[in-house]
């Protein structure tokens, strides 16, 4: 790419899968060395605004919807009645502004280790960071994993794991150690949900998150398969893990009844990302 273009264009290169995903930019807003990664915001010519971190891309104005969404909803409406929510990492706070829309949800503690992404996130995405003044809301800046290791008993209903990849601080999110301490958080029929990166180029990865949860003791697992453009291969997926119980089915009439508004997230796409390609039906583990 020519030293011109390279001004015009963000790029994330994937060295793993020899692949690469670029967004035209205007100019780099800022960037900041925090204790624990290197965070850059970026202003796209189509995109709106661009966070990334360590190299990554993470959030985008345009297109987080789908992300948000898919790693909040399908687990709150699989759940009977989710009161008690804990979210690890999701420091742009999107995932924090979806679980708010529930009305049964009582409490939403946020743990990230970086407040500066947070910080960041209320100047350059400040749509995002709407619901954070919420009194249901807890926005704490700390190592997820030690905050798992010290949550009471049984007092969670839901945990959404919205980290990084499993390299830097994000690695420990990623073991049957922390999902021993999560399954020891959840109340009966609790729900973890993690972000399982993609389908097409992480599958061993997945099935070592997958086998890592089964060996902690969780009952049951399901993977969702959903867009993600701005991610490697464009291809996501989140998976869920129950406490003591397993799946069956997700309140489909209170997603069609839903009082609040979604861009991607209905009963149909709810419902269609589980459904799993050939190729993951015959390799996914657990
Ligand atoms: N959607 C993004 C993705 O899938 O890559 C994740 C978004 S969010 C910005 C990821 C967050 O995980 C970051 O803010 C980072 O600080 C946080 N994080 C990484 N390791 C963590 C840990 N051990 N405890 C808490 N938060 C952590």
């Amino acid at each position: 790419m020519s030293e011109l273009n390279s001004k015009q264009w963000f790029t994330e290169i994937f060295q793993p899968s020899g692949s690469a995903f670029s967004l035209k930019i205007h100019q780099k807003l800022t960037e900041v060395q925090s204790p624990f990664q290197h965070i850059e915001i970026y202003q796209t010519t189509d995109f709106g605004n661009l966070m990334v971190i360590d190299g990554c891309t993470m959030v985008s104005t345009r297109e987080n919807f789908l992300y948000h969404e898919m790693m909040s909803h399908p687990a709150l409406f699989t759940h009977p009645n989710p009161k008690n929510v804990v979210i690890i990492g999701g420091g742009d706070c999107g995932t924090l502004r979806e679980v708010l829309k529930h009305r049964s949800v009582e409490s939403v503690y946020q743990i990230d280790i970086d407040e500066q992404v947070t910080r960041l996130a209320e100047q350059y995405f400040p749509e995002l960071c709407a619901s954070n003044h919420d009194p249901r809301a807890f926005i704490m800046f700390d190592d997820g994993i030690k905050f798992m290791q010290e949550t009471a008993a049984e007092s969670v209903d839901v945990i959404i794991v919205d980290s990084t990849d499993p390299v830097g601080p994000g690695e420990g999110l990623f073991n049957r150690a922390f999902y021993q301490s999560c399954l020891q958080a959840l109340k009966p029929g609790g729900i973890l949900v993690q972000q399982s990166e993609s389908p097409l180029i992480h599958m061993g990865l997945l099935n070592d998150m997958r086998q890592a949860m089964k060996d902690a003791g969780f009952a049951a697992l399901q993977t969702l398969n959903f867009p993600q453009m701005i991610y490697p291969s464009g291809w996501w997926t989140c998976t869920m893990a129950r406490k003591d119980m397993v799946f069956a089915g997700f309140r489909r009439d209170d997603v069609m009844d839903a009082e609040f508004e979604t861009d991607y997230y209905n009963a149909d796409i709810h419902q269609a990302a589980l459904a799993l390609p050939n190729f993951m039906r015959r390799q996914l583990v657990g």
